[in-house]
């Protein structure tokens, strides 16, 4: 097989400075081709600290460097196109960001979270894939997609649906198998195919999300784990049993910063500890490798470096990307980033073409090749042939075998015809002749025996195994049926599993797709309706979910809500809620202006028809005219159809452009309100332990709960068992005593007990609900006075 030999690519990327960031000094040099080499200089202050040795200055160097400016466009056509296109042609590859956290590994391999050209390589590379794989149609793809997360040593299928409901703890473990070929296998680690682009997309917003979810404020998941994302592709020329299959890894590995180790006298040393243990294996494992004559490489120590193992050093095109925060804080981290690549682009990998040949196709193959040859040899013989020959031509064999024997002439021959399987039978028959000369003896004495008998022995022999050949033939069908089955719910299966987790989606594909060459009537056009309809129903409040057991109370919502205009993101949301707007507004333009072009071409087709008709009608009136000519009306609609058709054309991709646009924007959209939701949640969860802190007297008991008469301004609302008027919150509650009322319009609390103007009414409906309002009282007043 095809083989390339190569070391790690390494680039660097500088991330932009923050406004309140200090800029480190640093200059990069593209002069020195091919190679580009990056020069840091430690400021005096922190060399004498910091770092150990006396050197102000470092160089290094990198395939290319990317510096503050570099946009996702271009990082992802230099970086990861290459990379890309190796996977296509059945190479395995990696992409993988290194460095310090908040130095722009997510944004570089996933993406930013707030615009559409922000998106990173992940998605980039989905939609390369997707439209080579549409371009290329001499052969058969599948597409696969896995998500793992390795946070302490332990893995986790972030496509799993369980995530949603389940802690992290009590998800199962994604393990390493090893088979007799020392080949690596995960078990537990879903792979769910994805037939285009926006099932991709949508599994990897779905692992983004639960990774989200399983990050708390104690685990910085994102910081600490490792995340692979991993695209398989297996393709097939049709008719051929070989497959090629290969693997992406797109790998956001957890922060590289260490622990400084301090010496002697509080002195910081330069050789400071990782925080994170599966990177110091990591870098061991790069040691090893970049040494010459070491035999033994360190794989096995972690999950990360095993899972990797062929991405280093293996049978893989790989690619580091060095990110850098090269503000003057950041200056130590930033040339231990350095030094690490350095290292790694001195390993060697061989990428070998993965083709394999599958089975059952070969099975298939060689039965198809029988059948054709059998056909064939009918064709030249003229005679049906089945596999056994008959007993009739057995017994005339052995006829044929016996003379042959017995005849003492030296030239006598056995001469059977051109059918193999009478000369395997004279061979088969010879050789038991010659091993068992006494049945044999008695075989060629059997002449004296009656004919009938004989006839019975080797009849009843041939029946029986007849029947063993066919029970033999049974069986091997079953396996191949039950191999057949197999495969079969198991594509099901992720089928299921994918409708599930994309159901929503559906609705906008519906929606977007105009198919214009079957639309006719203009009332089926693009329906704005139904896709705004789904940007509303994807993944709703997973997390309230989980609490509250599918509901979400009341108050909380109404917390929620006031939260939200409260929070940062909502600018983000606000933002993108008006682009999308826009663009929806655009798509719907355009899937009109489709509508119109296409009716406009049919109009013109139309045309060309009846100018067809008339001109029948004049060669029949008036024959030997001109009629073989050209007629340059009709070549003039006809050049008018080509200049709709072209129109058409831009228009179309410029449609389906932005409907993948909608999608992304959509799904950011999704994770930035999901990201609020869960910040609102530590926070809610917060104020209800806060508010039963300061007022432990209110809450008597876990299913009663009283609320002081002075925070319902009229009580008798509540004996009527439902409220849909003003609370007011009392003044002593709210120092600002205005503009603090709240409308709960048909909310209802169900009261038990008939509430009394003296004592504390007691609320022992809906514990939950009561607690809530309590709680909201005392958000709200939070929030108003953070407002000022
Ligand atoms: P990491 O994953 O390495 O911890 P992030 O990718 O989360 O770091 O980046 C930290 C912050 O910096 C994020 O808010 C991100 O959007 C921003 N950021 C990183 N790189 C860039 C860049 N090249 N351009 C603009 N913003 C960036
Ligand atoms: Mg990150």
């Amino acid at each position: 097989a095809a083989m390339v030999k190569e070391t790690i690519r390494v680039y660097a990327r500088v991330k932009p400075l923050g406004r309140r960031q200090q800029a480190g000094s640093y200059s990069v040099d593209v002069e020195e081709e091919p190679l580009s080499s990056l020069e840091i200089t430690v400021p005096r202050d922190l060399a004498d600290g910091f770092v150990n040795n006396k050197r102000e200055s470092y160089k290094f160097k990198f395939q290319k460097i990317f510096d503050q400016e570099a946009k996702q466009d271009v990082v992802f056509d230099s970086i990861a196109k290459p990379v890309a296109e190796c996977v296509l042609a059945g190479y395995n590859g990696t992409v993988f960001a290194y460095g310090q956290t908040g130095s722009g590994k997510t944004f570089t391999i996933t993406g930013g979270a707030e615009r559409y050209s922000d998106r990173g390589i992940i998605p980039r590379t989905l939609s390369y894939i997707f439209d080579q794989l549409q371009k290329d149609s001499s052969k058969v793809y599948t597409t696969h997609v896995s998500y793992l997360e390795i946070y302490n040593e332990c893995g986790y299928d972030l496509l799993d649906p369980r995530h949603e409901a389940s802690r992290l703890e009590d998800l199962p473990k994604v393990t390493i198998m090893e088979d007799s070929d020392q080949n690596i296998h995960l078990k537990n680690l879903s792979l769910q195919q994805a037939t285009n682009e926006e099932e991709a997309l949508n599994l990897l917003f779905l692992g983004d999300t639960n990774r989200m979810i399983a990050e708390t404020p104690m685990n910085q998941a994102s910081s600490r784990s490792h995340c692979i994302f991993t695209i398989h592709i297996s393709s097939k020329e049709p008719g051929s049993a070989t497959i090629r299959r290969s693997k992406l890894h797109l790998v956001d590995l957890a922060g590289s910063e260490r622990v400084a180790k301090t010496g002697v006298g509080g002195h910081l040393l330069t050789e400071a500890k990782y925080i994170n243990l599966s990177l110091h294996y990591l870098e061991q494992v790069i040691i090893a490798l970049a040494e010459k004559n070491r035999s033994h490489i360190p794989y096995r120590n972690s999950m990360m470096t095993s899972v990797l193992r062929d991405s280093l050093g293996g049978n893989c095109m790989t690619t580091m990307i060095a990110t850098l925060a090269l503000d003057k804080r950041n200056i130590d981290e930033s040339i231990s980033t350095c030094r690490f690549a350095q290292r790694v682009a001195l390993i060697k990998n061989e990428a070998i073409l993965n083709e394999e040949i599958d089975p059952r196709l070969m099975i298939v193959q060689l039965k198809k090749e029988i059948q054709d040859l059998k056909d064939e040899l009918e064709l030249v013989t003229g005679k049906q042939r089945t596999t056994e020959l008959s007993q009739e031509e057995l017994l005339q064999l052995n006829d044929l075998i016996e003379t042959f024997l017995k005849d003492n002439d030296p030239d006598s021959t056995l001469d059977v015809g051109a059918d193999m399987r009478k000369i395997k039978y004279c061979f088969a028959h010879m050789k038991q002749l010659m091993n068992h000369p006494t049945t044999s003896d008695k075989k060629l004495l059997s002449q004296d025996i009656p004919e009938e008998d004989t006839n019975n022995e080797t009849g009843e022999e041939l029946e029986k195994l007849k029947e063993l050949l066919q029970q033999r033939d049974n069986e091997i069908n079953n396996i191949l049926v039950n191999m057949l089955k197999k495969e079969k719910k198991k594509a099901q299966d992720a089928l299921f599993q994918l409708n599930a987790t994309s159901a929503g989606s559906t609705v906008l594909e519906r929606s977007l797709s105009i198919n214009l060459e079957e639309r006719q009537s203009p009332s089926s056009c693009f329906s704005l309706k139904e896709a705004k309809e789904f940007s509303s129903s994807v993944h709703r409040l997973p997390f309230l979910f989980r609490q509250t057991g599918g509901r979400m109370s009341l108050g909380c919502q109404e917390a929620f809500e006031v939260f939200q205009q409260d929070h940062a993101d909502s600018i983000t949301i606000e933002d993108n809620k008006r682009l999308l707007k826009q663009r929806f507004a655009e798509v719907k333009c355009l899937g009109e202006k489709l509508n119109e072009v296409r009716s406009k071409i049919n109009h013109l087709k139309g045309e060309i028809t009846q100018r067809h008709i008339q001109r029948a009608a004049l060669a029949v009136s008036n024959p030997s005219e001109e009629l073989n000519m050209m007629d340059p009306v009709e070549k003039k609609l006809r050049m008018q159809i080509e200049e709709e058709k072209k129109s058409y054309k831009t228009m179309f991709s410029r449609f389906k452009g932005l409907k993948v646009e909608i999608e992304h924007l959509q799904l950011l959209m999704e994770k930035v309100k999901m990201k609020m939701q869960k910040d609102f949640e530590v926070w809610w969860s917060e104020e209800a332990k806060n508010l039963q802190q300061e007022k432990p007297e209110m809450v008597t008991s876990p299913n009663t709960v009283t609320v002081y008469p002075q925070f319902i301004k009229s009580s008798q609302h509540l004996s009527t068992s439902s409220f849909s008027e003003t609370i007011k919150v009392s003044s002593n509650e709210d120092p600002a005593g205005k503009n603090n009322s709240m409308t709960f319009s048909n909310r209802t609390l169900k009261t038990s007990t008939p509430p009394s103007s003296t004592t504390p009414i007691p609320l022992t409906g809906d514990s939950q609900a009561d607690a809530d309002i309590l709680a909201f009282i005392k958000a709200r007043e939070r929030i108003l006075q953070k407002k000022g």
